[in-house]
């Protein structure tokens, strides 16, 4: 097998010269048997080359979610086909089913320092097994799901924790944990939101980045001056404008562990137990460091004290003070709470030590609300004035960003991105009227799917709701 690696590294150099792309795009299909479980995709040789990729490399795929797996020839009958075989596994851990298209990268991954999994039921697994039975060599990424033969049958464990992040490479020295308690619903949930999710808010992001992201990935800099990081920060700001995306987006840069909750859920769902609740967030917390616990709408769980009527309330945010202060200094955790009302928290909260930072989140204005349209039609095929001159789009129906930006004055990020929705759909049920796609079909072939396109009058159209 060595030697025969060798030869088809010095097959891939010669090809080195011709043209690089940094990604290329490919129809999934599904795995050869005997290539199943063993985190391998296979491509063209060709695309290998314009990937710059070698046998063996590693490769990032891009889908709904992001997966890693190392790259492979494709058979002799693939060869010159667009399409990348991959098995049941990568394709859910890259939230893509056959047929669908991904994009490959080649992507550098370093060895793990550290890998932790857990599994999806009550089991006690010993981790050098796995670590040299199972993982060695192979791609690792927060999230990933890996099933490992079992007596017979097969168990499924999800990594909960990869250092550093967000991928690297199982080796020899990586130091692999598995965790005896099965994996959470809330561990399974990770936010896969990145900064080129969010449009605008630059000062936000940056600000986010500086309290939030920086003492995570680097505690040793805050001891080496000698300052603390926020415990807590809050971000205020009327609903649907990013709070939510923007902690999702820091945990997932910063490579931590999330727990979001929901301040009037932990009072009425927990009811009577809303105490313990708090506390077992903290706990996991701590657990899963470096985390961040994301309070959403926390002036329902700390309103102003005076405000507050009943007892319960007040046992609980005098709990939610004392899990803060009990926060060690340094401690990996950072809670970030969010609310519309600024001035409905309960001013103990937002003293030092604990929510002590605060970022306004603004409505966006048309500058932004631009940036966002663009995040949100980034995917879609928006008619140009080369589809026109084409005839795949009507005359006046190319889209001009700036105009819709300038119409939806008042509109927030979410109503923004329900907006680009609506206008997709609108572009669909027009299509389908005119008899362009049938959706009784099993697939929609390529030529056609070329022909669907999203015009401005499908935004006139979705404004209307
Ligand atoms: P909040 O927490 O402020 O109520 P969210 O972060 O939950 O709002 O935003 C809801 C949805 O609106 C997001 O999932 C996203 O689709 C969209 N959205 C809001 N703000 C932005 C933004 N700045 N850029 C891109 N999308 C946004």
């Amino acid at each position: 097998a060595q030697s025969r690696r060798r030869d088809e590294e010095s097959f891939y150099r010669q090809g080195r010269a011709m043209s690089m792309a940094d990604e290329v795009i490919l129809r999934i299909y599904e795995a050869k048997s005997r290539d199943v479980g063993r985190s391998i995709v296979r491509i063209p040789i060709r695309v290998m080359k314009k990937l710059g990729v070698e046998p063996g490399d590693y490769v990032e795929i891009v889908g709904r979610k992001t997966a890693y797996a190392q790259v492979w020839p494709a058979y002799p009958e693939d060869e010159d086909k667009d399409i990348i075989r991959m098995d049941g596994m990568i394709r859910q851990n890259a939230g893509v089913g056959i047929g669908d298209t991904v994009k490959v990268r080649r992507v550098s991954l370093k060895p793990a320092q550290r890998v932790v999994l857990a599994p999806t039921e009550p089991v006690r697994v010993d981790p050098e097994y796995l670590k040299k039975q199972i993982l060695l060599g192979k791609p690792v990424t927060r999230g990933q799901a890996i099933d490992v033969p079992f007596y017979g049958g097969s168990i499924r464990f999800v990594v909960v924790q990869v250092q550093p992040g967000p991928a690297a490479y199982v080796s020899v020295d990586t130091d692999v944990a598995v965790r005896e308690e099965p994996v959470k619903e809330t561990e399974l949930a990770i936010p896969r939101v990145t900064w080129e999710d969010i449009g605008d808010l630059e000062e936000a992001k940056q600000k986010i980045r500086e309290l939030v992201e920086l003492p995570l990935r680097h505690p040793e800099l805050f001891k080496h001056l000698g300052i603390e990081p926020p415990k807590g920060i809050l971000l205020y700001g009327p609903p649907g404008v990013g709070k939510t995306l923007l902690a999702k987006a820091v945990a997932n840069e910063a490579n931590a562990y999330f727990i979001a909750i929901n301040g009037p859920e932990i009072m009425s769902k927990y009811y009577g137990e809303s105490e313990a609740k708090l506390r077992e967030i903290f706990e996991e917390a701590k657990k899963n460091a470096p985390a961040i616990i994301f309070i959403d709408e926390i002036d329902a769980i700390a309103p102003k004290r005076e405000e507050v009527t009943g007892e319960v309330e007040k046992r609980v945010v005098a709990q939610l003070l004392t899990l803060m202060d009990g926060l060690q200094e340094r401690g990996q955790i950072v809670v970030i709470g969010a609310t519309n009302r600024p001035d409905a928290v309960d001013p103990a909260l937002r003293r030092p030590g604990r929510f002590d930072r605060e970022i306004q989140i603004p409505m966006p204005d048309k500058r932004a609300r631009r940036e966002i349209l663009q995040v949100h039609t980034r995917n879609m095929p928006l008619c140009t004035s080369d589809d026109v001159k084409l005839g795949l789009c009507a005359k006046g129906d190319e889209v001009d960003l700036d105009r819709i930006a300038e119409m939806t004055h008042g509109y927030t990020g979410a109503d923004i991105a329900a907006l680009a929705k609506e206008a997709a759909m609108s572009a669909l049920r027009k299509a389908v009227a005119k008899g362009l796609v049938d959706l009784d079909q099993e697939t929609i072939p390529p030529e056609v799917l070329n022909k669907l396109k999203v015009g401005m009058s499908d935004f006139m159209e979705a404004m209307k709701f």
